[in-house]
């Protein structure tokens, strides 16, 4: 990547890049190619306490404060335009960072710009005037609805476009203004979105970026001059974020880890599952929150299945992230290929039977990758049935009848996503519905940007997208006052 877009040793900050305090940096790596390809400043409790101070700034400027909803659905317009028009370098930029295939992040600028426009569309939502009278009727009262303040937010690397916009977009439509903090391996698509942010007009101070790792999360999530956290990641970290939260009294959005069913019924058109197996299951070499990554499959039809999901991912291009024919790329990093791999020995361990991969691929002497891998023969009680992964490995369990296939489905601490295969469309809604999770899809999964998105257990608290995502970023304000003439007790 060359130049690289974000200046070395900087935070951004009131507008602008500045000078980290921090004399720390991190190194940004290639994972095809595991090269080095930036260093980014890992911001200590200074820079946080610049950018949150000028996130506090901002918010109580006329420039910002002064704005409608209406007005600020047209700077979210404006942002999504801004994007869009830095698509190719979006995509170029989160492929080299995380290694997710060009296939993937070619409209990442685009789809996170739809993200932006429907956001808008929710502007009425904030205008509404809601006056409600006291029951007793000598009162009313006009129920404001105002920014929640500075919010906090904090993403992962494996969608960092689409994870930082479902956060920003709700955000800045309620009138908050933003700290954000990216994931250390994918810090650049930040510093595109933040030429885009100022091409689009926004305030200085209304959004501010700071690099850097956990601690730099943390020494956020503390701040004092936030109000809010939104965090999308692991379920560790974000039960660490929960308990400060918790104990601040702060309010926190938290999209969590996964373990989801993809659940094959008895009359399921397996040409379908075929078709949709990949993007269900493993999408984003199977570094994607959602992906159901258990497929549970009648017995009756068990071989025919661990057959079809088997042959669907043994066929599927490996390789360079930037050839657009590839599936799978690498894995993001050394660390997130050795916890795969390490996973990979615990389920042959355990006595399950790996019809496809299960080791490194042959002809990849650099870059992180490993083999797609299908086990069979899997038990509920083995830990690859249980634990998320997070890369490309998949889990076919058999189930006798459907009562049982439900329990399998619903027997996990997690709560994320989840699909129904299923011939018999009224059929496999009603299954979906009997399913703990957030989400579900029949014969597919995708994310609706108008639908409440959010996990269940241990997969978060709160949720994003449509309404119910906007809500998380406004509080209430009361106003009472006296009806004349309607007596004057209180
Ligand atoms: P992670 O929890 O290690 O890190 C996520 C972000 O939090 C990073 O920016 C990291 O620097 C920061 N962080 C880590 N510890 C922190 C702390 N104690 N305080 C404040 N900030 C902290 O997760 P990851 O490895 O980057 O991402 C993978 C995980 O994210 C997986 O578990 C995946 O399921 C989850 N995820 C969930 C969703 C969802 O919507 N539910 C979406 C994508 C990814």
């Amino acid at each position: 990547m060359n130049p690289l877009p974000l200046p070395s040793h900087s935070i951004y900050a009131d507008g602008a890049w500045r000078a980290a305090h921090s004399t720390r940096h991190v190194d940004v790596v290639n994972p095809a190619t595991e090269r080095v390809i930036g260093q980014v400043a890992d911001a200590d409790a200074s820079d946080v306490d610049t950018a949150v101070r000028a996130a506090r700034a901002a918010l109580g400027r006329p420039a910002w404060r002064g704005l409608t909803p209406d007005d600020r659905a047209g700077l979210l317009l404006a942002l999504a335009a801004q994007l869009e028009a830095r698509g190719e370098e979006m995509a170029r930029t989160i492929t080299e960072e995380n290694g997710s295939p060009v296939s993937l992040t070619a409209d990442a600028a685009a789809v996170t710009a739809m993200m932006l426009r429907h956001t808008a569309s929710l502007a009425p939502l904030l205008d509404v005037e809601d006056l409600r009278p006291f029951p007793a009727g000598h009162a009313s009262t006009v129920v404001r609805r105002v920014p929640v303040g500075v919010a906090a937010l904090i993403t992962p690397w494996n969608f960092p476009l689409h994870l930082l916009v479902a956060k920003l977009a709700p955000a800045l439509l309620a009138g908050c203004t933003v700290v954000v903090k990216p994931a250390p391996e994918t810090p650049y698509h930040a510093a595109v979105l933040a030429s885009a942010v100022e091409a689009a007009g926004l305030p200085a101070g209304v959004v501010n970026i700071v690099t850097g790792g956990a601690e730099t999360g943390r020494a956020l999530v503390e701040h004092p001059g936030v109000d809010k956290v939104a965090f999308t990641g692991s379920t560790g970290a974000g039960r660490a974020i929960a308990r400060t939260c918790g104990e601040l009294l702060r309010p926190v959005t938290l999209e969590l880890g996964g373990k989801s069913a993809a659940v094959v019924l008895p009359d399921a058109d397996l040409g379908v599952l075929a078709a949709r197996v990949l993007q269900t299951c493993l999408r984003n070499t199977g570094q994607t929150c959602y992906n159901a990554t258990r497929v549970l499959a009648p017995r009756a039809r068990y071989a025919e299945v661990v057959d079809i999901v088997t042959d669907a991912v043994r066929s599927a291009p490996l390789g360079d992230p930037t050839d657009p024919a590839t599936v799978f790329g690498p894995v993001v990093s050394a660390r997130q290929r050795a916890q795969v791999e390490e996973y990979l020995r615990v389920g042959a361990a355990e006595g399950a039977r790996a019809t496809t991969g299960g080791g490194r691929p042959a002809g990849f002497p650099v870059g992180y990758y490993v083999q797609p891998t299908v086990f069979a023969d899997v038990d509920p009680a083995m830990r690859i049935a249980q634990e998320e992964i997070f890369g490309p490995v998949l889990a076919v369990l058999p189930y006798e009848d459907e009562e049982d296939a439900l329990a399998l489905a619903n027997d996990s601490r997690y709560g994320l996503g989840g699909a129904v295969f299923g011939a018999d469309e009224g059929h496999a809604l009603e299954f979906a519905t009997r399913m703990e999770t957030g989400s579900v899809g029949v014969n597919f999964f995708g994310t609706n940007h108008a639908a409440p998105f959010g996990g269940w257990k241990d997969s978060g608290l709160g949720a994003e997208f449509g309404p119910e995502g906007l809500s998380a970023y406004l509080k209430h304000q009361s106003v009472h006052r006296l009806e004349e003439n309607k007596g004057s007790h209180v």
